[in-house]
């Protein structure tokens, strides 16, 4: 049986993107092959605030500390951290996810996978989780992704039979959705690395795909236009958020009005990011 290491298993709202609102279960996996340590600093500079977590005094994930500069979810994919995220079988998350569902089964209830980076090295690990018997009534799932990582052909082979409609052989019925935040010079990543247009082409084959482009300045609305236009020129068709930076509420409420004015000016989307408001971006919501 697969197994996945998980950083965190909640039930929560959806506080970002197309499902904004919507009551979705969160599997978010371990591992990223980003650091993103420049979101929240001054152009050039890296965050050190989650390299002064010392792990040694956490026991469990959500004591961790929250973070107001570089990813806010460091404890997803930092090493030092590894051993608060636990090797789940797919039978042990189904029984988990079954436990925190308000009526103990699926219902209108989407499924977030993210992470970390959720289709780095799992993607082999979902199908069995997925075919569960008791994941059957599911109909939605996003995976939250920052849009580097190829699919695996068996794996965009499965995810495609995922969207039949087993009794007409329709396909869309079961809702697959890639939600893009592609990383913007604003996160310390380079360019090359994390603009990625003809893998999230790629995803647009399968699934709804959307970018969600984080920015906090006039510059990284500069950086995200220039993106977007990458994006178009190789053939991308979905929709475009801009999302205000800002894992906490002082840091958030700073610019989520500045962003959403700049979405509007740009003919963008605004997403905004319920989790800060109604729960102060704490772990599992
Ligand atoms: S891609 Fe996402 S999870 Fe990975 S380091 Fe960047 S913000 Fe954090």
């Amino acid at each position: 049986m697969s197994k996945i290491k998980v950083a965190e298993l909640f039930y929560s709202i959806q506080g970002e993107g197309r499902y904004m609102g919507v009551p979705s279960v969160f599997l978010r996996t371990f591992g990223c092959n980003f650091k993103c340590a420049g979101f929240g600093m001054p152009r050039g500079r890296l965050s050190e605030e989650a390299n002064a977590v010392d792990p040694v005094k956490y026991t469990r994930y959500d004591e961790l500390p929250l973070v107001s500069t570089g990813c806010d979810s460091y404890a997803s994919w930092d090493p030092r951290f590894k051993d608060l995220s636990p090797m789940l079988t797919s039978d042990a998350i189904v029984e988990r996810i079954m436990e925190i569902l308000p009526h103990g089964k699926w219902k209108d209830e989407h499924l977030v996978i993210t992470g970390g980076e959720p289709l780095l090295g799992w993607q082999r690990s979902y199908e069995d989780l997925l075919n569960h018997p008791r994941m059957q009534k599911l109909k939605e799932i996003t995976f939250e992704t920052n849009g580097t990582q190829e699919l695996s052909k068996e794996f965009k082979q499965y995810l495609l039979d995922w969207t039949l409609n087993p009794k007409f052989g329709r396909r869309g019925y079961n809702a697959l959705t890639f939600s893009v935040s592609a990383k913007l010079p604003a996160s310390g990543e380079q360019w090359s690395d994390a603009i990625r247009p003809e893998v999230v082409c790629d995803y647009e084959k399968i699934g709804h795909t959307y970018l969600k482009l984080v920015v906090a300045t006039e510059e990284d609305v500069k950086d995200a236009l220039k993106a977007i236009e990458e994006y178009k020129s190789a053939g991308f068709k979905g929709s475009i958020y801009l999302m205000p930076v800002g894992g906490v509420e002082s840091v958030y409420a700073l610019n989520n009005r500045n962003v959403a004015l700049l979405a509007m000016k740009h003919g963008l989307r605004y997403s905004d990011r319920l989790q800060v408001p109604l729960f102060k971006n704490e772990w599992g919501t």
